[in-house]
């Protein structure tokens, strides 16, 4: 097929032990660590978990250098947990929804506080604070059949060699297959969509010059320069 204009690369992330994942979709939950919420500012009981989503172009391999984006003074990190799904589906029940995944992998879900802040203020979307360029780095996946389907160990994320934030997948609110399920409810998932888990306590800005090193248990790190 001939396209009006050169078609756009498909974007995709390295697969440890096998052929690179491409990229459909990305969705992010917000709020899924009880003291990240609290720590926002929101009461952390289970209310509905709730999505917002970055484009697949966002994405940024491990040890890249991630210019600092325009427009913010206050650029965020928030260490995640990443989904990548091989299936797909609507109203995909709890117990099934397992089934989906591929792998997993290690992400940052790169925000900009100021414009989100300002957002919330004046109820508008959230896209200008979350699904600007280059705002979702992520380390390479990691299929099931070697990382299983991680659901509890440490969380953490380092700058400059210091810890900045530590949590414990255990501590989700929603679990990774229902929120699966959830989001399968809002919109038809499809094999290479993405999902960002949310992040535990301790978001903080970041500056130029910044080394970035974030882990989840079992996975390979992200590892990121601001530029
Ligand atoms: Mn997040």
């Amino acid at each position: 097929m001939s396209f009006a204009i050169p078609a756009p690369a498909q974007t995709t992330i390295p697969v440890v032990g096998g052929n690179p994942f491409p990229v459909r979709r990305i969705y992010c939950v917000g709020r899924n660590y009880a003291a990240h919420a609290r720590e926002m500012g929101h009461d952390p009981d289970r209310e509905p978990p709730f999505f917002f989503t970055k484009p697949a172009d966002a994405i940024v391999p491990t040890d890249s250098v991630v210019p600092y984006p325009a427009a913010t003074a206050d650029y965020h990190h928030e260490i995640e947990m990443v989904v990548a799904l091989s299936g797909g589906g609507r109203d995909i029940p709890v117990e099934k929804a397992l089934e989906l995944v591929y792998g997993y992998a290690v992400g940052l879900d790169m925000t900009r506080r100021d414009i989100q802040a300002q957002a919330k203020k004046m109820g508008r979307p959230w896209d200008m604070a979350k699904g600007f360029d280059q705002s979702a780095p992520c380390a390479p996946i990691v299929p099931v059949a070697q990382a299983g389907h991680p659901a509890k160990g440490p969380v953490w994320l380092k700058v400059n060699g210091e810890l900045r934030q530590e949590g414990d997948l255990s501590d989700l609110i929603w679990s990774v297959a229902e929120t699966i399920s959830y989001l399968s409810g809002l919109v038809e998932l499809f094999p290479g969509d993405l999902i960002f888990t949310g992040t535990p306590e301790g978001v903080g800005a970041v500056v130029k010059g910044d080394r970035l090193q974030g882990h989840v248990e079992g996975l390979p790190d992200i590892n990121i320069t601001i530029g």
